[in-house]
């Protein structure tokens, strides 16, 4: 075995099965512009949920694939989604 791939296999991370887990970046909601339309929450569950203030907000950035959540980010009508690296 690889160093790479005993590194992989510590981190328990296996991109075959697209292991989400350690992604480079995470989504970031731009409160101030969301108008709570849910389309993200929809979308992506296991990433984003409504906080109290009835906007949405990134409780899990690790919760679906990246193109998962590049399909919320896409989605949003008032694209307040962002990645941070
Ligand atoms: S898709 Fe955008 S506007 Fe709609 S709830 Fe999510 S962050 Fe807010």
């Amino acid at each position: 075995m690889t160093a790479g791939a005993k590194l992989l296999q510590w981190n328990n991370y296996n991109p075959l099965q697209g292991d989400h887990k350690y992604m480079a970046r995470s989504p970031w909601v731009d409160k101030e512009s969301c108008i709570s339309c849910g389309l993200c929450v929809s979308t992506c569950p296991d990433v984003f949920r409504f906080g109290s203030d009835t906007k949405s907000q990134v409780f899990n950035p690790s919760g679906a694939p990246e193109a998962k959540i590049q399909e919320a980010i896409d989605g949003c009508p008032v694209q307040c989604i962002l990645w941070k690296e």
